[in-house]
């Protein structure tokens, strides 16, 4: 996407070739491998190409300097292959923000990509390629995808279920996952056809072209599971939806079950005729939600102990990162377990697991931060009134016991929900020591483990302080 270039009125010696970045980007995945491709990579966007050097923009001097340092010779040898002329890659970096308005326009992309159909090359990667890694055994479940779950695994047991069943949520919030453990669990018994709905498209022009509709058909009708992802980007012409709306009727009525995967509802898709949405809003529909502070850090946990199973040397990463990136990279799970990827990368190849300030660092493209969104005088009024105290008694230097437990759990939250310091902390709690609020964040640490209403109690008013409206983003 994005060729802007001016290369034919500039340069007539060589015939014009347009460099396929969808293209590139799939082979980066595949020789790099799809972690570092994840973590480092896919943050890199094309932007002009001239003369020989190739313009990319990337979203934080951070990211530039790693890949600099340890992928660009493999990237310039990968836009070799593509373009021969190509001799340089020069960085350009733009910032979250601005990237989001400029490339992230889903509707504006769509009809860039609709244009230009090469894009459907990199779908090949997921063309019935289940994925062993991404099984029912890996999905970690939280309140926003429990029912998500639950349905994926009532179809895997009993086939036509719900059918069709539809899963919908925004990038990255696990639907490919799923319907990859779907397709994994029933694959052995049955005849499983996993493809996104590009690939579908990009199938069905070519069965046109090549005169093998008929092939084309046979295949289809003939599964006995159809797990489509993606139908956002089937938007295709008349012929098309129709070969679809037959294939999927036949399918419904010869009992086989089909399961697909949106960013939105079914009545929310644009360019898909009414009578195939009303056929999806026929089944089951489910959504899975934002993760919340709970599953990310349970995602976080889990990550961690997985990345540590695949190499010898371990990698202890503390509570407090853990929990500073739970509740820092709060847009998707993708992010979620790319940063976690950047830590360890960060981790094995500087011997030294980084804290918070280097973290702060390694994330940077990937965090909200923004100073004081929790505040403390909210945590202080939230823990009085969960206590039934008051803010003067919580300030206070009385030692009573009604009043220590709050006023260590009041210090304890406002550690892990802010970033201040611990002098600054103890500034707010009238000028204590730091070493008090280190012993109050160790008390309250310790009791956590022992004391299970007081844990449940902080995870309670945590909750209460993270989703509070005012310090929704
Ligand atoms: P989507 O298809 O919704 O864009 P994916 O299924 O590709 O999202 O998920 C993005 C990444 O997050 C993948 O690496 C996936 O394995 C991981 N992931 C998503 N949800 C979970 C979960 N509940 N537990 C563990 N990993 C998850
Ligand atoms: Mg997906």
């Amino acid at each position: 996407m994005n060729n802007k270039n001016n290369l034919n009125k500039k340069n007539e010696k060589f015939p014009e070739i347009k460099l396929d970045w969808s293209l590139v980007q799939s082979e980066m995945k595949i020789k790099l491998g799809k972690d570092i491709y994840e973590s480092w990579l896919k943050k890199l966007n094309f932007v002009e190409e001239f003369s020989g050097y190739v313009l990319l923009s990337v979203p934080s001097r951070f990211i530039r300097d790693w890949i600099t340092s340890r992928y660009l010779d493999q990237i310039l040898q990968i836009l070799k292959i593509h373009k021969k002329e190509i001799s340089r890659i020069e960085f350009k970096i733009i910032e979250k923000k601005q990237e989001e308005n400029s490339f992230n326009s889903f509707e504006n992309n769509q009809v860039l990509q609709n244009k230009n159909v090469s894009f459907i090359k990199d779908s090949y990667l997921q063309y019935n390629r289940i994925d062993p890694n991404k099984n029912f055994e890996n999905f970690v479940v939280g309140s926003s995808n429990k029912i998500a779950l639950e349905a994926s695994k009532k179809v895997s047991e009993n086939i036509s279920h719900y059918n069709p069943l539809y899963v919908y949520a925004g990038v990255g919030m696990g639907k490919t996952h799923l319907l990859n453990a779907i397709g994994l669990n029933l694959k052995n018994k049955n005849k499983v056809m996993f493809i996104s709905a590009e690939r579908f498209m990009y199938q069905f022009v070519k069965s046109i072209k090549s005169n093998d509709m008929v092939k084309f058909k046979e295949y289809f009708r003939g599964t006995d599971v159809l797990i489509i992802d993606d139908i956002q980007f089937m938007n295709g012409k008349e012929a098309m939806q129709e070969e679809f709306f037959h294939t999927f009727n036949a399918l419904l009525d010869k009992g086989s079950q089909i399961i697909i995967s949106a960013d939105r509802p079914p009545n929310k898709l644009t360019r898909i005729q009414e009578r195939i949405k009303s056929r999806f809003s026929g089944g089951l529909v489910i959504d899975i939600q934002k993760p919340d502070y709970d599953l990310r850090n349970k995602i976080v946990k889990a990550k961690c102990d997985e990345l540590n199973t695949f190499y010898s040397n371990q990698i202890t990463i503390s509570e407090d990162i853990k929990n500073f990136i739970s509740f820092e990279v709060k847009t998707s799970i993708r992010e979620l377990v790319g940063s976690i990827n950047r830590i360890f990368s960060f981790a094995r190849i500087y011997n030294k697991v980084p804290n918070i300030t280097e973290t702060k660092v390694i994330l940077k493209d990937l965090l909200s931060l923004k100073e004081n969104k929790v505040s403390i005088d909210f945590i202080q009024s939230s823990v009085c009134k969960f206590f039934k105290i008051s803010k003067n008694e919580m300030l206070s230097s009385r030692r009573s016991r009604y009043l220590v437990r709050p006023r260590q759990t009041a210090i304890y939250l406002t550690k892990i929900l802010t970033s201040k310091s611990l002098p600054e902390i103890g500034r707010e709690f009238s000028n204590r020591d730091h070493t008090t609020i280190i012993h109050s964040v160790k008390t309250i640490e310790k009791l956590r483990k022992s004391d299970e209403e007081l844990n449940n109690n902080i995870d309670f008013l945590k909750n209460q302080i993270l989703y509070h409206k005012e310090n929704e983003i």
